[in-house]
């Protein structure tokens, strides 16, 4: 026998039962952005490679080890998209949207990409649902953009949701304040762990991200980029606050809090589910001013955020979703009877009745059964000579009509015909 071939380490198959659930969540998605003037953008499944080199940064997790980079058949070095918003920045350059009215609003539905150790709630290839809001920084964007993924959060049934909430400020505070940072870090280097220490000169900020108890406990005393925020980041700060408490959104200041994106200026969040065990985060974002000048476009303020698709699946209550009703079940009375029936099921399908067919040779009591346990509403068993015997099966009745009958009788009967 040939070995079996089985799905890439940190794949998964998404099966009908799990599809379901998963479009109940697009669905749900689609009411809360789309009507909040969000319009859905799909971008390609893989960019040239600079554009996240540039556009996440090299100093990054993703960039440093995480992305799928490979070169086509041209020569060309392109890269599986590991995440949302440098793709959908360049597309708003390249399409010119900063000549539309301003906030171009998008959202996705996308899978992404990263080549990261594959456990519960963290896949090689995973999908996000995400929202962006383009070309203003007023801070009613950032609020209502955290606002709308409370909501999808809370519809959605996740439990045990957090939100932590911080600001980055300015690339300009943002560099001095990493210098004091950077002093502060080497002040204390042995108490460091190794990852950290030698990255104090790359990303020093990194390090309120370590779980190393010794590195902990220095951070605990370390300069607090909140207090030294320039005096209008402050304020923007302040504004997105008061918006969130005007909505009655619940957050926490995390001091700690630092994205793993490289573009991130001014407001910065992070979901969390307690449901969730290691893999705790379900969604986050923030403000990225300085990213589409970046890639090339003008300078254009924006943010956005992302949510995890899979995380959010770990982290809701299981909500059972029903297949679709069976409205009919065609029946073979006798094997010849297979085009005549084969007519009746695509009359019905035309009319957009849900039918299924007999497509496994069982003998007439076997499709019965299976009729049955599709909960279908009507049997047709049919005949070679067309003559059929229509069942209801919720009402317990019979008759015997044509097969050229059977569809106008049960639109008739629903009150559809
Ligand atoms: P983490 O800290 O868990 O690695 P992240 O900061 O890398 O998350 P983002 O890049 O902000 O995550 O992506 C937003 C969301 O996408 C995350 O909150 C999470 O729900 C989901 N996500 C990120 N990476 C993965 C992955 N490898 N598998 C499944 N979901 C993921
Ligand atoms: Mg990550």
């Amino acid at each position: 026998v040939a070995p079996k071939i089985q799905a890439p380490r940190g794949t998964f198959d998404v099966l009908p039962e799990e599809a379901r659930g998963r479009a109940a969540l697009e669905h749900l998605a689609r009411e809360i952005l789309e009507p909040a003037g969000y319009g859905r953008i799909e971008t390609p499944a893989f960019e040239v490679t600079e554009l996240f080199a540039r556009g996440v940064g090299e100093s990054t997790d993703i960039v440093q080890k995480e992305m799928y980079t490979f070169e086509d058949g041209g020569g060309r070095s392109l890269t599986l998209r590991p995440e949302g918003t440098a793709p959908i920045c360049r597309a708003y350059v390249e399409h010119g949207m900063h000549k539309q009215p301003q906030p171009v609003k998008l959202w996705y539905l996308s899978s992404f990409f990263r080549y990261e150790r594959a456990q519960a709630g963290r896949y090689r290839q995973f999908w996000q649902i995400g929202a962006e809001a383009i070309g203003s920084d007023d801070p009613a964007v950032d609020a209502e953009l955290i606002t709308l993924l409370a909501s999808l959060l809370d519809a959605v049934g996740v439990e045990g949701v957090r939100l932590r909430l911080s600001s980055l400020g300015s690339p300009a505070g943002r560099a001095a304040y990493r210098e004091q940072l950077q002093s502060y870090l080497r002040a204390n280097e042995d108490q460091l762990s190794d990852e950290v220490r030698n990255r104090i000169d790359l990303n020093p900020l990194r390090a309120f991200d370590a779980d190393h108890p010794g590195t902990r406990a220095v951070m605990e005393r370390a300069p607090r980029l909140l207090d030294s925020l320039a005096p209008d980041d402050a304020e923007h700060f302040a504004e997105v606050r008061a918006m969130l408490d005007e909505a009655q959104v619940d957050y926490e200041i995390d001091h700690s809090l630092v994205r793993g994106l490289d573009y991130y200026t001014r407001t910065v969040f992070e979901f969390t589910s307690d449901a969730l065990g290691a893999q705790s985060g379900v969604g986050g974002g923030g403000r990225y001013d300085g990213l589409v000048e970046q890639l090339g476009g003008p300078p254009t303020p924006g943010c956005g955020w992302a949510t995890g698709v899979e995380r959010i699946r770990l982290a809701a209550a299981a909500q059972p979703t029903a297949p679709t009703p069976v409205d009919l079940y065609v029946a073979l009375a006798e094997p010849a009877a297979r085009a005549t029936a084969f007519g009746v099921a695509t009359e019905a399908r035309r009319a957009r009745l849900a039918t299924h067919q007999e497509l496994a040779g069982r003998s007439v009591k076997g499709q019965l059964r299976q009729a049955d346990r599709l909960r279908a509403r009507y049997v047709a068993i049919v005949a070679a000579d067309g003559t059929t015997t229509l069942r209801d099966l919720a009402q317990g009745t019979e008759e015997e009509l044509a097969a050229g009958e059977v569809v106008v009788r049960i639109l008739r009967e629903r009150g559809m015909g």
